[in-house]
């Protein structure tokens, strides 16, 4: 399969990864995109096709994304590293004026903070962070953001492959934020809270603090798994659970190729994939 040039240059960072092997595909089979380069830690001089299990399309791995960004000069480095060289990954991409598409989780609120001095001092750069791709999960966050002025006592149960590094999951930390926001928008109090139960078994409650808007979160890391979450609502005589599964990393890639097609129009930071809806 020949890559015909597109508009937009993309290069992939953490491209020998599980989510980077998918995202070299889907940019290589996307419409408008040219992957320009692919960097990762492991595997230098191998051609990222073939390696991600399609054709060969000349673009050999590397290890320096500097030296990367520099030679290609792509509009857009799509990241799916880990949590530990994210920002140093972030400050190399934005003060080349290379927009990046953030797949990594696990950024904090002072790593949120520097993003946007970063995007203000290069000219509002846009940068794009989802903590989940896929549309049904971003559907599982609105639904459950709906439930929670109706049914506040919630909490979540997040299920994911046993190489995932963070806990909470970001996904799951958006949706208890989220949910948080919402019972307070609402003006109402779960009964647990009411009640003191909480505090009283806490080993039972997950992860609970500010992070989680105060709503418990669980987190299950096993093989076999490659991303799930319920959010399980209670209220006296019944229970609502709303569940997202993402079966294959593909579920994700539909999300990925919108974002690169989006961030070179953003400004700052823009969080979350409904936001591009
Ligand atoms: P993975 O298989 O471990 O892949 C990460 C790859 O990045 C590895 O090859 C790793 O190399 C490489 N790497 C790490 N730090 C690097 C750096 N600073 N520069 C270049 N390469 C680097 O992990 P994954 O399952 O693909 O997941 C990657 C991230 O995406 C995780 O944070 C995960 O939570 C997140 N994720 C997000 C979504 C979403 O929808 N937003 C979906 C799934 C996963 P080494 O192994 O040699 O370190």
């Amino acid at each position: 399969m020949a890559i015909e040039p597109g508009n937009i240059r993309v290069a992939v960072c953490g491209a020998a990864g599980m989510m980077g092997k998918e995202v070299v595909k889907a940019v290589m089979d996307a419409e408008g995109l040219s992957l320009v380069a692919a960097i990762d830690h492991k595997n230098s001089g191998v051609d990222s096709g073939t390696q991600a299990g399609t054709v060969s399309n000349g673009i050999r791995l590397e290890t320096s994304l500097a030296d990367a960004l520099s030679r290609t000069k792509p509009d857009v480095v799509v990241d799916f590293t880990l949590p530990s060289g994210l920002m140093a990954n972030l400050r190399t991409a934005i003060g080349l004026g290379v927009s990046p598409v953030v797949g990594t989780t696990g950024l904090s609120a002072s790593d949120l903070t520097e993003l946007e001095s970063l995007s203000d001092e290069n000219k509002r750069l846009g940068i794009f962070i989802a903590p989940n791709f896929a549309i049904g999960a971003v559907l599982m966050m609105q639904f459950a953001e709906k439930a929670a002025a109706y049914m506040p006592d919630v909490e979540i149960i997040e299920l994911h492959h046993d190489r995932k590094l963070d806990s909470p999951s970001g996904t799951a930390l958006l949706t208890a934020q989220r949910i948080g926001t919402a019972r307070a928008s609402a003006g109402v109090v779960p009964l647990a809270v009411q009640a003191g139960l909480i505090e009283k078994s806490p080993g039972a409650r997950g992860a609970r603090d500010s992070n989680t808007g105060d709503v418990p979160v669980h987190s299950v890391r096993l093989p076999g798994f490659v991303a799930h979450q319920e959010v399980i609502f209670g209220a006296p005589g019944q229970i609502l659970t709303i569940r997202h599964d993402s079966l294959d990393r593909k579920s994700f890639m539909p999300g990925v190729i919108l974002a690169v097609r989006k961030v070179v129009a953003l400004t700052g930071v823009v969080i979350g994939l409904e936001a591009l809806l």
